[in-house]
């Protein structure tokens, strides 16, 4: 690695690979300190291609809990199973996977394992609602940010009981909720089903349209005078040992400092500039259905399926289940069958006239074994700032990740906070 010479912020051109939430992000806090930015990707910010288009929208400081917890490996026989559970592995695919699985569910194996990685993304998750808030203000997009929880709905006291060790670590790491018996259930939640007798209200903040809310940051951003090359990131180009551009698959975009912030696709990039990581990409899905759901004053989380609902005035929004497919294979339609059999059969208000998909979508978690993201310097070179990696929480750790990076690259960054994300933790 060279030593590291610190340019003052505004004399840093920046170049940012991907314009999913952490690479807007980042141009938005860059930009902010002074520097000239340029956004590299060949999707528009905010197209469906991207994670960040059409993900759950929740943020909350409850966002702690890493996919692999103690206990995990014995359901996940069972889950696999399950043709409406909410994992899936191509099979053809585990040679490959195992290695990656194995690291997963090692890394929750038990408490102790789990509980630094909770802290960690607490410090990225703690201030996400209000995080959001003010980047919506200042980019008049207030309308995309809620202050409304989420609603975890279980059957019984008892289901909720079971899950005591991810409940306690979101308590430990400042998250705060208010649980509601049977009865005060439905006064929260008038149109509650049936099956669900005891609810958590999490606190948080909800964004409604994800998609078009890394639209407007890139639409604010480009008339403040970013700059945006729509094309693929391929390689980066060196002099002397300082970074001096970006290839691209339309020319090179000269620069300073470089940031990998390509979800999901980022392993490849990273290979060049030395860090092997092991990324997957953790499919998730949506769906949209058309007809009057029940109305809902809060989004919620039926902890059965796994799944989370939002109403809107006459279609009603799905997310949820897991697939481990690879990157590039299209999406499985079954998927999609699976997530409109299990809202219909836990809200039945859905089974009559909702069997007409609006629309739906397949997107790509850029998961690493450990829960945590891959947030620093590049082993070739501090000039390459690497910021993927964020699994299940990357919408709500876009901003706060993004402070790590402009630390990083502007000077300044609280070395502390970073370490727990370390990229060379692989090597
Ligand atoms: C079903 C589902 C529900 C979810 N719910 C939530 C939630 O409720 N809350 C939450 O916090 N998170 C949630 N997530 C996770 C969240 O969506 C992701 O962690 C986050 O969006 C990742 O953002 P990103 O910017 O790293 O990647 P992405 O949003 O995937 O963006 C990566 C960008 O890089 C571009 N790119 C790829 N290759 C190149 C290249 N070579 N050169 C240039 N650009 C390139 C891509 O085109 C893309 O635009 C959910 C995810 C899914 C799938």
């Amino acid at each position: 690695m060279t030593a590291e010479v610190q340019l003052p912020a505004k004399e840093q051109r920046v170049a940012v690979i991907g314009a999913g939430i952490v690479g807007m992000m980042s141009a938005y806090y860059l930009f902010r300190a002074g520097c000239s930015v340029t956004v590299i990707d060949p999707a528009e910010p905010g197209d469906m291609r991207a994670s960040s288009f059409g993900n759950g929208g929740w943020l909350s400081p409850s966002l702690v809990t890493p996919g692999a917890m103690p206990g995990l490996w014995k359901q996940v026989p069972k889950m696999l199973l399950d043709p409406k559970g909410p994992l899936t592995i191509d099979i053809r695919r585990l040679p490959r996977l195992l290695p990656w699985l194995f690291r997963f569910l090692w890394s929750g194996a038990t408490e102790r394992r789990v509980r630094p990685t909770s802290k960690a993304l607490s410090s990225l998750v703690g201030s996400c609602p209000e995080l959001h808030q003010q980047v919506a203000r200042e980019i008049g997009a207030d309308h995309l940010i809620e202050p409304r929880g989420l609603l975890f709905l279980y059957r019984d006291r008892q289901a909720f009981e079971r899950e005591a060790l991810p409940w306690a670590l979101r308590r430990e790491f400042g998250a705060t909720w208010t649980e509601f018996d049977e009865q005060q259930l439905r006064i929260e939640e008038p149109n509650v089903p049936e099956r669900y007798r005891f609810g958590v209200l999490v606190a948080g903040g909800h964004c409604v349209d994800p998609g078009g809310f890394v639209a407007e940051i890139a639409r604010y951003l480009f008339s403040q005078g970013v700059q945006y090359r729509q094309s693929s990131a391929l390689d980066f180009a060196f002099d002397g040992g300082r970074l001096a551009g970006v290839h691209t698959a339309d020319g090179t975009v000269s620069c300073d400092k470089a940031v990998i912030s390509a979800g999901a696709w980022s392993a490849q990039l990273a290979r060049k500039v030395g860090n092997n990581i092991p990324l997957e990409a953790e499919r998730g899905h949506h769906i949209v259905v058309a007809g009057e759901g029940p109305k809902l004053r809060n989004r919620l989380f039926l902890t059965d399926h796994k799944i989370t609902v939002r109403t809107f005035k006459d279609a009603t929004k799905v997310t949820g289940q897991v697939d481990f497919s690879g990157l590039e294979t299209p999406a499985n339609p079954l998927r999609f069958e699976v997530l409109h059999d299990l809202v219909a059969d836990a809200l039945p208000i859905l089974k009559s006239g909702a069997q007409r998909k609006l629309s739906t979508w397949m997107g790509r978690r850029p998961s690493l074994p450990d829960g945590r993201p891959a947030i620093g310097r590049s082993r070739r070179s501090a000039d390459v700032v690497l910021a993927f990696g964020h699994g299940h929480v990357g919408f709500a750790a876009g901003p706060e990740t993004a402070r790590l990076v402009t630390g990083l690259i502007t000077g300044g960054v609280d070395e502390d906070l970073l370490a727990p994300f370390s990229p060379s933790r692989f090597a």
